[in-house]
């Protein structure tokens, strides 16, 4: 008899409650992740979210094979290629820890109920949210759609558990059975090779997430209440792509956190911290209650939104920070050559792409998408509907980021701009649109959508 566990966007042996109850089991363990590109409905991944899937791959395959488990990979639906797995090594358990997306969660309760009736062992953890969507209900049972209220009421359920410790021990299963090579799924970019920023801003990988959630605590936290909008500061925690692919758990951030600062100077700064991961918690909950986040607007009334014909050229100013606007062209060139950008300029850049361009936002989701080493399903597309003003709380549409004023408060002595953006300390280039105008013009837009609720 063996136990599977398959791996998904859990890529760590720490607090990974499939694998710790695999462990617990007692049988040997066959570790499984499949790159599903094929079941309809399944969003492939982007170019920078493969590049940190390979290389997050490799870390947990090696700190597998330290425990004596060999990681097999497998690319195909999902759903028949476990099925196979099955078979194959003739596994009479199977453990996973939950997904939240669609088509994932279908994919999951069909296997659930098939192998069950087969007779297998199925189980399935909480492991990637601190608090389980449908757990967090309003007095009248329907899901959240303002963040406050929502916070709130997670604060006042049960403390998430404590983080689960990682095995040291576990049994192997001679696995029998065939594996991927990693470098025939061929998730990093060859020709050209533009991961050269990746690779000198990022150590995808557990060790590295655990290492800097530690710097991140003695160092940047103490900071982080009054800098966190900053640019120009580098204070927050960078662990979003650790994040995304569960390199970490947020349990483990929460209890490290409050360890260290749930009392004395910085436990302000603590809760704040805190209460961003809580972001992250309610745009999964709205992703969760409403899973066409990425296509659909959250606030139907925005479908009546006049979005005129898209201009490609704009959009493609915008992709490669080539708007003649300071701080909306250091975003876009941080983005590209990193894999990330400052979140106080993913919303001014964002505002500046739905408002002053009038392109709507699921492009810049897109292009979001595709670049960000941090992609995620929920938190992407959730941020661009706030911004845009169409989504579950989102920023009121007439509050529209004007990027000089932000550029002047938020990065005052302009380092952040120098750093990505050097031409405009000379001659400074043009704006391909007039900001006072296209504000008036998206100001006007708005109002079919007022007229349309
Ligand atoms: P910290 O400030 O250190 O925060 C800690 C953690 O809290 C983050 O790692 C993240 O998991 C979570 N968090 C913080 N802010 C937010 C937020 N506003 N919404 C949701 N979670 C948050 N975040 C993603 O993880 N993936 C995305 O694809 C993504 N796309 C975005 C697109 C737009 C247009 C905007 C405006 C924001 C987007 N964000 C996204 C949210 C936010 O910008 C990033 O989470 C943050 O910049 C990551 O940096 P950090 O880890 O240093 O954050």
């Amino acid at each position: 008899s063996r136990t599977i566990v398959w791996f998904r966007d859990d890529l760590r042996i720490g607090d990974n409650p499939a694998l710790h109850e695999a462990v617990q089991r007692g049988e040997p363990i066959v570790a499984v992740f499949v790159l599903d590109e094929h079941t309809p409905g399944i969003r492939p991944l982007g170019a920078a979210s493969r590049w940190w899937l390979h290389h997050s791959l490799s870390a947990l395959a090696s700190a597998l094979s330290e425990l004596g488990i060999t990681l097999i990979l497998r690319r195909g639906a999902a759903g028949e290629v476990i099925r196979q797995l099955v078979a194959e090594t003739d596994a009479d358990a199977i453990y996973w820890n939950r997904r939240y997306a669609l088509p994932d969660r279908d994919i999951d309760a069909q296997l659930k109920s098939e192998l069950r009736d087969a007779g297998l062992e199925v189980r399935s953890f909480g492991a990637n949210l601190l608090f389980e969507p449908w757990t967090v209900r309003t007095g009248s049972g329907t899901p959240y759609g303002v963040f406050t209220p929502f916070w709130k009421a997670c604060m006042a359920l049960p403390e998430p558990r404590e983080p689960l410790p990682a095995p040291t021990d576990a049994r192997g299963a001679r696995p029998g059975v065939d594996s991927d090579d990693l470098r025939d799924w061929r998730l990093l970019p060859t020709q050209p090779d533009w991961a050269a920023g990746l690779r000198e801003n990022w150590e995808p990988g557990e060790a590295p997430a655990h290492a800097r959630l530690e710097a991140f605590l003695a160092d940047d936290l103490p900071d982080y209440a009054a800098e966190r909008d900053r640019p120009d500061r580098a204070v927050t925690s960078r662990l979003s792509p650790h994040l995304r692919w569960g390199e970490i758990s947020p349990h483990e951030l929460w209890h490290q956190t409050r360890a260290r600062h749930a009392e004395g100077q910085h436990a302000a700064a603590a809760q704040k911290f805190l209460a961003e991961v809580g972001w992250r918690e309610f745009a999964w909950h709205i992703l969760f209650h409403f899973p066409e986040l990425a296509t659909k607007n959250w606030r139907s009334e925005f479908d009546a939104f006049p979005w005129p014909r898209l201009n490609p050229a704009r959009l493609e100013a915008w992709q490669h920070g080539r708007t003649g606007v300071a701080l909306v062209d250091a975003g876009m060139r941080e983005l590209w050559h990193t894999g990330t950008m400052h979140n106080r300029v993913r919303m001014v850049t964002a505002s500046f792409l739905t408002k002053n361009l009038m392109i709507d936002w699921r492009k810049g989701e897109q292009w979001f998408w595709d670049t960000l080493v941090d992609a995620d399903a929920a938190s992407n597309p959730f941020s661009w509907q706030w911004v845009a003003g169409s989504g579950a709380d989102a920023a009121p549409y007439f509050r529209i980021f004007n990027p000089e004023l932000q550029a002047a408060k938020f990065d005052p002595d302009g380092t952040y701009v120098h750093r990505w953006a050097p031409e405009y300390a000379g001659d400074a280039p043009v704006p391909i649109v007039d900001l006072k105008a296209t504000r008036d013009a998206a100001l006007a837009a708005y109002e079919t959508v007022k007229n349309a609720r």
